[in-house]
């Protein structure tokens, strides 16, 4: 059979698969850790190097406490340096839970008859987009299962409809997506209505064991699956997320697997995932899964900390799944996005009620904190929760993102944009005690600004207080 080489693009050939389960596996047990070797990778990292296959192994097979203690502390200054104290916050939406694809960890199944299905009429779309907006979010990630009728058509529509709901001074801005692969014409037309990222986890990186968790319907095509963001790139999305769900074998596998997809996208598309993401299974409903490849709290820990940094400019997204204890801290160590208020029952954000039905959602949420709630805990932190979406919406996404990754980026537009959007948040959302909080760290980081775009920001603010929304860097 003839394939396109990885390097050159040409849709009309399969792709060379580009996961080598042996190779990934001779890196992991071929390779030495000593702490000279950790301490001169993370030297590396701190000068904003992404890290090869053979450095990331050598960090995951550090045993001893000192390496791992420095492996922390060098993500936690990597953290600092490159994201500031930002976080950026979202929601996810489901939209409809139906699929016709059997993954075992999952509440959706098609073989889980004790899941109610349902998808979100168009008039249930609206409310939910309005009860998220009265609550402050700016940012969705829409959710589908795999079904038929979840096509790149309705797909879109949904994204528009979202789009389209204005409720007092609110409106999402940025609508990522996470849904099935699409083939290239499927992938324009979601683009056209303007999706942020299209965001798509392999699972698993190994083939083999990939086969066993997905033993039939589409999803069990995992070539299909790995290519989805080649498509994507194809089709002129050069926002894209990827994953692993952790829990399904090695988790040091699938650090090497997330990083090899990296650098398979840098290598083909000069820019690499704009998000990763590395869930762990959570209960669910009728879920018939081992506990085999279970990651503890502490190697989840590592494991972030180690991803933070291998890949330097990468976004790291960390779900309610986990609980507000370890989200607290693992923000510390490289998360740089979080979802807030996340309720993910079919039509939940309209009723007051709590994700408590396994029957009704995808699998169990550990954080039921509110969106309030998360950003008053992130004040006391002194940290910067942001609603930002400027960069998406200037273009400056994909490879243009990679040239604005630079050092003076950060505190010339990120910031600034977070201070902009707290603001506005604290002007139409936030109780008085939040506000009251939420000012003073405003102004601490102004602090950190130069003077003129402190002078900018400043000249913003008092816009935004006599009605002014939307102003960006
Ligand atoms: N149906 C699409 C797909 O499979 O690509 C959309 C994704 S699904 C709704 C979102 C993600 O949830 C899956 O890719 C999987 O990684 C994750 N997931 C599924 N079951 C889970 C569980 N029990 N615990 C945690 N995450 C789970
Ligand atoms: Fe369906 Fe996605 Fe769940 Fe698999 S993970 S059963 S494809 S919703």
């Amino acid at each position: 059979m003839q394939f396109r080489p990885e390097t050159y693009r040409l849709p009309d050939l399969p792709m060379r698969p580009f996961i080598d389960s042996g190779e990934i596996w001779k890196y992991l047990n071929n390779t030495q850790s000593t702490p000279e070797k950790v301490q001169d990778i993370i030297g590396k990292s701190l000068d904003k190097n992404r890290l090869n296959l053979e450095e990331t192994a050598i960090l995951l097979n550090a045993r001893d406490e000192e390496s791992k203690e420095c492996i922390k502390e060098g993500a936690r200054e990597l953290k600092k340096r490159i994201y500031g104290n930002r976080i950026v916050l979202f929601a996810p939406l489901y939209i409809g839970n139906k699929c016709s694809n059997n993954c075992t960890y999952c509440g959706f199944r098609a073989s889980n008859k004790e899941q109610v299905r349902k998808t979100l009429t168009d008039d249930e779309l609206v409310k939910e987009v309005e009860a998220l907006e009265e609550s402050g979010q700016k940012r969705l990630i829409l959710v589908y299962g795999e079904h038929a009728q979840y096509s790149p058509r309705f797909i879109a529509d949904t994204v528009k409809k979202v789009y389209s709901v204005k409720k007092g001074n609110g409106e999402i801005r940025r609508i990522n997506i996470n849904a099935a692969p699409l083939e290239i014409d499927g992938f324009r037309i979601v683009k056209e209505a303007g999706i942020g990222t299209y965001q798509i986890f392999q699972e698993t990186y190994h083939r083999g064991v990939y086969k066993t968790y997905h033993f039939r319907g589409k999803k069990a095509d995992f070539n299909y699956r790995l290519t989805a963001l080649d498509r994507a790139q194809e089709a002129g999305i050069d926002d894209v997320g990827i994953g692993a769900l952790i829990g399904l074998y090695d988790w040091r596998f699938e650090v090497m697997g997330l990083i090899r997809h990296t650098n398979h996208l840098e290598a083909c598309y000069n820019v690499g995932p704009h998000t990763i993401s590395f869930p762990r299974i959570k209960d669910a409903s009728m879920l018939q899964m081992g506990d085999r490849y279970f990651a503890s709290d502490e190697d989840f820990m590592h494991m972030v900390a180690i991803l933070r940094l291998a890949v330097p400019y990468t976004g790291m997204i960390l779900t309610a799944r986990e609980p507000a204890r370890l989200r607290n801290e693992l923000i510390q160590y490289g998360v740089s996005q979080i979802d807030g208020g996340t309720k993910i029952e079919l039509g939940s954000y309209v009723s007051n009620e709590q994700n408590r039905d396994l029957n009704r959602g995808q699998f169990r949420i550990n954080d039921v904190r509110s969106l309030n709630e998360i950003i008053d805990e992130l004040l006391a932190q002194n940290m910067l929760p942001s609603f930002c979406t400027a960069c998406y919406r200037l273009g400056r996404t994909g490879e243009h993102f990679m040239e604005f990754s630079v050092p003076g980026f950060i505190k010339r537009f990120c910031t600034p944009n977070a201070i902009l959007t707290l603001a506005e948040y604290l002007e139409d959302y936030a109780p008085e005690k939040t506000a009251e909080e939420g000012w003073k760290v405003i102004e601490k980081n102004m602090d950190g600004l130069n003077k003129n775009i402190q002078k900018e920001v400043r000249h913003r603010i008092v816009k935004i207080k006599e009605g002014k929304r939307d102003l960006y860097f």
